[in-house]
């Protein structure tokens, strides 16, 4: 499994319509381990995590950073 671009808007857009409180760069960072862990085998978002996806679609930094520890982990497995 290799990450794409589609894959991310996928996943972007899964989370689109859900309210989502906003949550600022340190606590994404805080909680982005745990979403990659469960992460569903089609990048599905795991349901409580809706805040750290909206960040994803808000920050490019954070989005970059994610980007890279998604790719390490499917490099890992
Ligand atoms: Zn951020």
């Amino acid at each position: 499994m290799s990450f794409s671009r589609a894959d991310l808007q996928k996943l972007l857009e899964l989370v689109a319509m859900t309210e989502a409180k906003e949550i600022d760069c340190d606590e994404f960072l805080h909680r982005v381990a745990g979403y990659l862990e469960r992460l569903g085998p089609e990048g599905t978002p795991p349901p409580g995590y809706e805040d750290v996806v909206h960040h994803l679609q808000i920050c490019p930094e954070c989005l970059e950073e994610f980007r890279v520890l998604y790719q390490a982990l499917c490099e890992e497995s």
